[in-house]
């Protein structure tokens, strides 16, 4: 009996000791992960003068940052940096300066900025850096916004993708913004590009007959074929899925079938897919109509809507490559026109006061057509919060990290011209499309 109970207290005793050895073993790990395993230069980084960050957004490729500061060390040569122990890499920005106060943004478009796909493997910190006499100093950021921690997934380029985290992460205690680089194959629900051909089964959007003859108020054609928008717009995005999928792209499509109906707000609906799969770019595929019957319509060619604040360089590829592969020209129309073929649709005043109630939070600067507007989050000022009865929220509508939207109007149905390219030209409508992607990401 003694024997027996003496080998259960040698049990017990041996446990505890390793117990304690675990917890000791544990509390050494999470040491060194806060501190050896972490750059030495944080060590050296002045957390008692942070740099308030008020506005940090992702939208399609490009991260943007907004913040101020005081200059409380009389720094010079400041500079916006992403820091290794190896290297730094200087992120342009715009600076403001009064008093000792200064401003800066990234970049005041929304499609420009920090490119994300140019970063490369690592891990670095993103900090404010100048120089007092001859020594480096350099400030933390500070995250002053209701937004938390960013996840981008790289464009698929060769095969291959990087995961980018984008860490709110903490040094002693002390916030430091964090970005995390690593190779990485996209999971099944991420996607490169979304492309929803515009509306459905429900909706068809424009209609117009072979021939060029009126389409009757039943929707028909007295003689000819009758062309749906719906159809139109889905024939033309599998072919520029296929033509992106053979440049190794993963493309999500919003339908795939004439029959299909999807929401707009819902899961997967034609303005949640592109975010939803986290694409970095939605092209909603749209072909026009004036309206005039009888083929006739003076309007034909190419309109491409974009979204408030952009740099136009994508859109001028589009516009250059689509009309040159197609052999179709740019619209002839002047509302909303910001450079040959390239439009942008905003509220108008007129619009904005025959407001639905309770009324929305709009103005001249927000953009008219939900595809892009609701798509971007709060780079675009989507608005669908939930607050009319007709709509499902939009789950997007505060988003910092979204996909950037275009919005085509190929051509005009109703103008015989450019219907017969349309259905003769599909590859080329769509060569235009992928060779101008292609041409900005290279
Ligand atoms: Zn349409």
């Amino acid at each position: 009996m003694k024997k027996k109970k003496k080998k259960i207290r040698k049990y017990i005793r041996l446990f505890i000791v390793f117990v304690v050895v675990l917890i000791i073993v544990f509390a050494v790990f999470v040491t060194l992960k806060n501190t050896v395993l972490k750059p030495s230069f944080l060590k050296n980084v002045s957390y008692d003068n942070y740099v308030s960050i008020n506005y940090y957004d992702i939208y399609g490729t490009h991260l943007n940052f907004k913040g101020e500061f005081e200059n409380k060390d009389n720094l010079s040569n400041l500079k916006l940096i992403l820091k290794d122990n190896d290297k730094e890499i200087t992120i342009p920005w715009e600076i403001k300066e009064n008093n000792n106060k200064i401003e800066f943004t990234t970049n005041d478009y929304i499609n420009e900025g920090i490119n994300l796909e140019s970063l490369t493997k690592g891990t670095y910190y993103l900090l404010v850096k100048g120089q007092a006499e001859d020594e480096d100093i350099y400030y933390p950021l500070e995250n002053n916004t209701e937004y938390n921690n960013l996840e981008y997934y790289t464009l698929t380029k060769n095969g291959k993708n990087n995961k980018i985290d984008i860490t709110w992460d903490n040094y002693e205690g002390n916030e430091i913004l964090k970005f995390q680089i690593k190779n990485t194959s996209l999971p099944n629900d991420v996607y490169d590009i979304t492309i929803d051909p515009g509306h459905d089964a429900n909706d068809t959007g424009k209609l117009a007959c072979s021939n060029g003859s009126p389409v009757t108020n039943s929707g028909l054609c007295k003689t000819g074929t009758l062309y749906k928008e719906s159809d139109v717009n889905l024939a033309l995005a599998k072919e520029i899925k296929n033509q992106l999928e053979n440049q190794e792209y993963k493309v999500k499509l919003t339908r795939e079938n004439e029959k299909d109906t999807l929401p707009t707000y819902g899961h997967m609906g034609s303005a949640t897919t592109a975010n939803d799969t986290k694409s970095k770019f939605n092209l909603a595929i749209h072909h026009n109509s004036s309206g005039i019957s009888g083929g006739s319509s003076y309007l034909k060619g190419l309109e491409l809507y974009i979204a408030n604040d952009s740099s136009l360089d994508l859109a001028k590829l589009f516009v250059k490559n689509i009309t040159e592969y197609a052999n179709t020209q740019t619209s002839p129309k002047t509302q909303d026109k910001i450079k040959d073929g390239i439009y942008q649709r905003f509220f108008t005043e007129k619009e904005i006061n025959e407001e639905e109630n309770p009324p929305a939070n709009k103005s001249t600067n927000t953009i008219y057509y939900y595809a892009i507007r609701e798509v971007g989050g709060i780079a675009t000022h989507a608005y669908n919060d939930g607050r009319y009865d007709n709509l499902d929220k939009n789950p997007y509508y505060n988003s910092n990290n979204t996909a950037e939207s275009y919005l085509f109007e190929m051509g005009y149905l109703d103008n015989v011209q450019d219907l017969r390219n349309i259905q003769s030209n599909k590859e080329e409508y769509a060569k235009g499309v992928v060779t101008a992607l292609q041409e900005y990401l290279k």
